[in-house]
């Protein structure tokens, strides 16, 4: 325990965090967590704050579960880690054994890394030398979309759209070919036409399937996404899925993939893979594509790429236990029922507020996009700010307000998170505009196309 200031100054002096201004962080007042119960976070000074961003996106069924907690400490009575390259570790293949039939992948193969960003990396790589292990050296591209976000290590921020501020590493980005996201009209047409007119250049299409979180939970509809893969097949193409965000429950399915009808050949997965306990990601090829990387002992088709931490065993013992408790628990029957109230709630008492242009909703994922009248008024940060006053955590993007509960979220939560989020808005917009107009309806489908930017 201590006081927060304290801490805070502690905080400065020796922690940069990411995304942040640390000339302004104090002035932000970030909450310096201690300890959790449940769906709250619990600051040093005692102050709760229920998540409703999931710890950004990684939480699933709450913080300190105690099977979780209890798989971690079975874990380290066996082994904490021991490296995957060249060798193996029983939990890793009791989680990828697992996931084989739960996720949209032909006969899988389960490269593993820590981070969403590595993971996307290596399928990248991977997609690439799929076509340069069959002799074809012309497939050296990828077609990306509008709006993406795929990570923040160089290749991809390659694939991401940019924004965010990340705009000044412009010069170490590799090129690739963009198509406007699949939440706008007409982007299914245009993506069909650049795969026709480049697809033999084309090593793989990668795209955030349903909804593109980062760029402020921007919705496409699943027969967008199954037409971006069929053009893909027709010219040979690879199909990358980033499930970082989407993945283990988000959507009101495991997988976004799950709704619309089609199998990727490499789907990238991180966040809730451990229910927001440890980090871990991975690659999941389908055994069409790895079987290319199959030949002699040290030849070159093998696949060159590794981390120290791949396949950490602690975090594939929590991933395993995270993955029964879904079914154990039957959370995606909770995910169901809290989306339902939720849109419910949202179109009842946020949609209709003044302030607000859109409310964009796939299961438990949700932008509030705010219309503030004149630029610079920071109604985002400062809405999020309000609701944390309240003892909700939110963090936008942008002048979009994002809602991302955990999975197992009450039905009391919600409502304690809807009430929140109606009464931020109104402290913060009142002295702007009227509070309140005549019905906005809550789409659940394409946005205006807006992409959120900074405050990520
Ligand atoms: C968060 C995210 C990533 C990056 O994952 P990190 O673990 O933060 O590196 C990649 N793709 C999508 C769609 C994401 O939301």
């Amino acid at each position: 325990m201590g006081d927060v200031e304290s801490w805070i100054e502690r905080d400065i002096a020796n922690v940069w965090h990411g995304f942040t201004q640390m000339a302004a962080y104090a002035d932000n007042r970030p909450v310096i967590v201690e300890r959790a119960e449940g769906r709250e976070l619990i600051d040093v000074e005692g102050r709760r704050y229920l998540d409703a961003i999931s710890s950004l996106w990684v939480t699933t069924l709450g913080h300190r579960v105690p099977e979780l907690d209890q798989a971690v400490r079975d874990q380290l009575d066996r082994v904490a880690h021991s490296t995957m390259l060249g060798n193996g570790n029983r939990v890793v293949i009791e989680l990828a054994e697992a996931l084989a039939p739960r996720v949209p992948v032909d006969s899988p193969r389960f490269l593993f890394a820590s981070d969403g960003a590595a993971a996307v990396e290596q399928a990248l790589k991977i997609a690439f030398q799929y076509w340069t292990n069959q002799g074809v050296t012309t497939r050296t591209r990828y077609l990306a979309f509008g709006g993406a976000y795929h990570g923040d290590s160089i290749g991809s921020l390659s694939v991401g759209d940019g924004g965010f501020g990340t705009d000044i590493f412009d010069p170490l980005r590799f090129p690739v070919l963009r198509s406007p996201s699949l939440s706008e009209p007409g982007a299914v047409e245009a993506a069909g036409d650049a795969i026709s007119a480049h697809g033999t250049e084309l090593a793989a299409v990668v795209l955030e399937p349903l909804v593109q979180g980062a760029a402020g939970m921007a919705l496409m509809p699943p027969d967008a996404v199954a037409a971006v893969a069929a053009a893909a097949r027709r010219h040979g193409v690879l199909v990358i899925h980033d499930e970082v965000a989407t993945g283990f429950g988000r959507t009101g399915t495991l997988f976004a993939t799950d709704q619309c009808g089609i199998r990727p050949d490499l789907l990238v997965l991180g966040k809730g893979i451990t229910g927001g306990y440890l980090p871990l990601s991975a690659t999941v090829a389908s055994e069409a594509v790895w079987s290319e990387f199959l030949g002699a002992d040290l030849s070159e088709r093998t696949f060159y790429h590794g981390h120290s931490y791949s396949g950490n065993a602690l975090a594939a013992a929590v991933a395993l236990r995270h993955l029964q408790l879904i079914d154990e628990w039957d959370v995606m029957a909770n995910v169901t029922d809290r989306s339902a109230q939720l849109a419910t709630r949202l179109s009842r008492d946020v949609a209709v507020l003044d302030p607000v242009a859109e409310v964009r909703q796939c299961g438990l994922m949700v932008g509030i996009e705010l219309a503030p009248p004149a630029d610079g008024l920071r109604w985002g940060r400062r809405v999020a700010a309000a609701c944390v006053e309240r003892g909700v955590l939110i963090r936008p993007l942008g002048d979009v307000v994002v809602v991302m509960p955990p999975l197992t979220i009450t039905a009391a939560e919600i409502d304690r998170i809807v009430d929140t989020v109606a009464a931020a808005i109104h402290e913060v917009t009142s002295p702007d505009v009227p509070a309140v107009r005549d019905a906005t309806p809550v789409s659940d489908q394409s946005s205006d196309g807006t992409t959120a930017r900074a405050d990520h």
